[in-house]
């Protein structure tokens, strides 16, 4: 199916936000809906999607004054004292294809340096944020988080296959970290993996990793990705072990092994601490 591309204006650029990203005051979002296509991805599940229509991976609406809409919402709320805290995106990758051409995502970190928030965490799958490293840099207290659910390629190939490859993302890891960044990775969902290669890979390209599970970060115990049918696809590639509430626990104790206990952080309790991470920078 070919993408479908629309050009919107938002009303809002940030969105109060709670739940697991409680820690964090609001949300943003570049985009509506995503290319990546995760067949695990919650927000197939939620009203923004269920009443967007189209198929879930195939349309993406850019809303082309974020940025603007951004700088004044920043404005407005730190005047009253109000404190920001932003994770950027939940629902939706800002660095997907569209970026490229848009520049939204790259748009709204300039506001972020213009008007620097109390906490932002640039959450991506893709090597493109290498792009806006510049930017990121010159943001105080800003976090990259990047998501990497394996180390295997085969299974991202097989479970997630319009992601980028587990090589590009180690290596823009690696640029982040070369140039100075306050780096996080984020195994989230975890997917079948080789916990010790996995942790032996992640040691020195980033400061800190936070696992996350089906079981326990769908938001519904597990049954938002049940409904997703995830479990009938581990079972097409022999990975139904995997597909358990325990199943991470070897990863979990290696990377602790590996890496530290306090550089190691699960679930929402670790996505809540990523402040104490800001440090870094
Ligand atoms: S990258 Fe994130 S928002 Fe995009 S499909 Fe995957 S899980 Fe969903």
């Amino acid at each position: 199916m070919p993408l479908t591309v629309r050009e919107i204006t938002c009303k809002s650029a940030l969105t109060k936000t709670g739940g697991f990203l409680s820690a964090y005051t609001h949300s943003l979002q570049p985009y509506t809906g995503c290319i990546f296509q995760c067949p695990y991805c919650y927000v197939q599940a939620l009203p923004v999607h269920q009443y967007h229509g189209g198929l879930w991976g195939e349309y993406v609406d850019v809303k082309m004054n974020a940025p603007k809409q951004l700088a004044q919402e920043l404005a407005r709320l730190k005047s009253r004292g109000k404190p920001v805290r932003v994770f950027l995106s939940s629902a939706t990758d800002p660095y997907q294809g569209a970026e490229s051409k848009y520049r939204i995502t790259r748009g709204c970190l300039e506001a972020f340096a213009a008007d620097p928030p109390d906490l932002l965490v640039v959450q991506t799958r893709s090597p493109m944020v290498r792009r806006d490293f510049d930017l990121i840099k010159q943001i105080k207290h800003c976090v990259l988080s990047m998501t990497l659910e394996t180390n295997d390629d085969l299974v991202r190939r097989r479970l997630t296959p319009r992601v980028p490859s587990v090589s590009h993302r180690l290596k823009t890891l690696e640029a982040a970290m070369a140039t100075g960044l306050t780096v996080q990775v984020t195994v989230s969902p975890m997917l079948p993996n080789d916990p010790v290669a996995f942790a032996d890979l992640l040691k020195d390209r980033c400061h800190r990793v936070i696992v996350d599970t089906y079981f326990d970060g769908d938001g519904a115990g597990g049954k938002r990705t049940e409904r997703l049918g995830i479990r009938r696809l581990y079972a097409q590639y022999g990975y139904e072990t995997w597909y358990a509430p325990d199943a991470h626990h070897i990863l979990l104790k290696t990377l602790k092994e590996v890496m530290g206990a306090d550089r190691i952080g699960f679930s929402k309790e670790g996505f809540s601490t990523v402040e104490d991470l800001s440090g870094h920078t």
